[in-house]
């Protein structure tokens, strides 16, 4: 076993070997614009691109029109938001989206409150989901565009998102997903699901960093965007910009990778984070776990028949009562770990996933966010375990405190 050990799947993850091989010729041999018309680098380079567009399309069950490359999931939640409600203003001026939705949903909405739209910040229960009747509730004749992620980020929480989008549907309002954290994980299908904007990123799924990609429907409804990239007109003047070819031809053969594997890949990860979370509430007290309950599993990792997945297979989320969480990530140096999002990691407030769920501050403050992934074993889960157990006993009894009864 080779230390360190990462399991920070959430906040990125290393580029598949098999994504590599894929990726290297278009950086030297095969080189060219793919919007060069006149020779056969650039043909070659469309060629590519059509491919890696078809193999994302197919996977959310799109058709390849509707994919619209962009440089990750931040610029394709901006272009998203920003563009339906900036092209529906004539309908209304009214956003509604939810507490625990990344930074890339949350300040963009907050942007658009600034150019005079009113946005409603919808709670979630104690697990982190939202029902179709508080959204209901939530929009009014002016509701033009409803954000809610597929599956958040720090406690991995998965939206009844069929539901959600169907409470949209009825009312002719658009509903946009950022589904970075669920694509290529568990099955997400834009037509069955009644999606009109999805955003998703190659760097979580196993492809590279700097690529994205924001399904736009192109019927029923026909979704109309303003764009906020301009020059060029590429992606139908959705996005211009020249293609990165080798980082769409990485995240294609990724997304093929996941799908092919979506299911051996969720059993296994199940397993491992179920011995991961026995073995730590063996071994420690006063350890309560942030978000949906980890569920039941079978022998195989399959979950019980007719049982909903709540929460993304290799997330588990943790709170150690009276450890703070930054101490336990400093003691865990072998161990790659969050604190909640990576993204807000450098700031101390509490995360704000874990306040939207209710979790006092002391407990949120304690809170450690494991992200198993395609190459963690049972060896690196079982040092882990160890290494928490060492590091959390060492903390307590240095500075015990007074400690606040975890959350149920
Ligand atoms: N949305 C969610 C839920 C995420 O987890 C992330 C990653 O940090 C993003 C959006 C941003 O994606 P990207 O890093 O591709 O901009």
């Amino acid at each position: 076993m080779k230390l360190p050990i990462y399991m920070d799947h959430h906040a990125t993850t290393p580029v598949d070997p098999r994504v590599l091989e894929a990726m290297l010729p278009y950086f030297t041999e095969t080189f060219g614009n793919a919007a060069s018309r006149n020779h056969v680098f650039g043909w070659e380079a469309e060629a590519a691109v059509d491919e890696a567009r078809h193999q994302i399309a197919s996977a959310m069950n799109a058709v390849d029109k509707e994919i619209v490359f962009t440089s990750g999931a931040t610029e394709s939640d901006d272009l998203a938001i920003l563009g339906a409600a900036r092209m529906y203003r004539q309908k209304g001026n009214h956003v509604v989206t939810g507490q625990t939705e990344h930074r890339a949903v949350l300040d963009t909405c907050e942007a658009l409150q600034k150019e005079g739209f009113e946005v409603t910040y919808l709670p979630v229960d104690r697990r982190g989901r939202i029902t179709p009747e508080e959204l209901r509730a939530a929009m009014t004749e002016r509701t033009i565009v409803v954000s809610l992620m597929l599956a958040n980020n720090e406690v991995g929480t998965i939206q009844p998102i069929v539901e959600l989008a169907s409470v949209c549907r009825e009312r002719g309002v658009l509903f946009h997903t950022d589904a970075v954290q669920g694509f290529g994980k568990i099955p997400f299908d834009v037509e069955l699901m009644h999606v009109d904007l999805a955003s998703v990123t190659a760097h979580k799924i196993y492809g590279p960093k700097g690529v994205g990609a924001l399904y736009v429907r192109s019927k029923n409804p026909r979704v109309r965007l303003s764009p906020i990239i301009l020059g060029g007109g590429h992606e139908r003047g959705l996005r211009s910009g020249t293609l990165n070819v080798p980082g769409i031809v990485g995240f294609g053969k990724a997304v093929e990778i996941c799908m092919a594997e979506m299911e051996t890949e969720a059993r296994r990860l199940r397993l491992l984070r179920k011995r991961l979370h026995e073995g730590i509430v063996s071994r420690v007290e006063d350890v309560s776990v942030n978000g949906p309950p980890v569920p039941e599993v079978a022998e195989d990792g399959s979950l019980a028949p007719g049982e909903r997945e709540e929460r993304l297979p290799g997330n588990l989320n943790l709170s150690f009562a009276g450890v703070e969480g930054e101490a336990l990530l400093m003691g865990l140096r072998d161990v790659a770990v969050s604190s909640g999002s990576a993204c807000t990691s450098a700031s101390l407030r509490p995360s704000h996933v874990l306040k939207a769920l209710g979790v006092p501050d002391d407990l949120a403050h304690a809170s450690i966010r494991f992200g198993l992934g395609r190459w963690n074993t049972e060896e690196e889960v079982d040092f882990t375990v160890e290494a928490v157990e060492r590091t959390v006993k060492r903390l307590r009894a240095m500075a015990p405190m007074k400690v606040s009864s975890p959350a149920p």
